[in-house]
């Protein structure tokens, strides 16, 4: 291609020398984008779109362009806390719907002073539990599935501690 930017490719009208469905975006750091990949003997209007973001397939740039086309994740989010409380006394419980990645970590803290279990249900799937705590101790527990992040999940906690203990429980993903 000899650099004309007015010239008709395929679909439709040009933007800025793009036809209208390459218009590239910013890309907003949570789904999916693409980025044409010149490749080394690729032309003027290819090597041009070097670093620009689309937010959908934007096809080849011009007949039998050879540049690779490639989808691009979201970067990988930095886990956080998303939930903690404090449970207090025989068989409390509470439910939590959190937002959060892929993986989760439950982390329960036996607060005392009598020994403590908990039972976990994620997702409404499979119960869990943990070993017998003494006061001040904790253990976490993982849980991980597949999908578009951010990804809702439902934890519930169920504490089987003694009358006037308590236990502190952190939700990190
Ligand atoms: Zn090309």
């Amino acid at each position: 291609m000899s650099g004309n930017w007015v010239q008709h490719i395929g679909d439709g009208q040009l933007v800025y020398g793009l036809p209208k469905h390459m218009e590239a975006v910013a890309g907003n750091g949570k789904t999916d984008y693409w980025e044409v990949v010149p490749g080394p003997n690729a032309c003027a209007t290819c090597k041009a779109m070097r670093g620009m973001r689309f937010d959908r397939y934007p096809g080849p740039v011009h007949p039998h362009c050879t540049c690779e086309i490639r989808r691009v994740p979201p970067p990988e989010r930095q886990p956080r806390v998303v939930a903690y409380g404090l449970l207090q006394g025989n068989e409390d419980a509470i439910l939590e719907k959190v937002s959060a990645g892929q993986k989760i970590t439950v982390t329960l803290l036996n607060l005392g002073p009598l020994p403590a279990a908990f039972r976990l249900l994620v997702d409404r799937m499979e119960w869990r539990a943990t070993r017998y705590l003494q006061m001040g101790d904790e253990q976490s527990l993982y849980f991980s599935k597949f999908g578009d992040t951010p990804m809702t999940w439902e934890v519930f906690l169920f504490y089987l501690g003694g009358e006037g203990s308590s236990a502190s429980y952190s939700i990190i993903g």
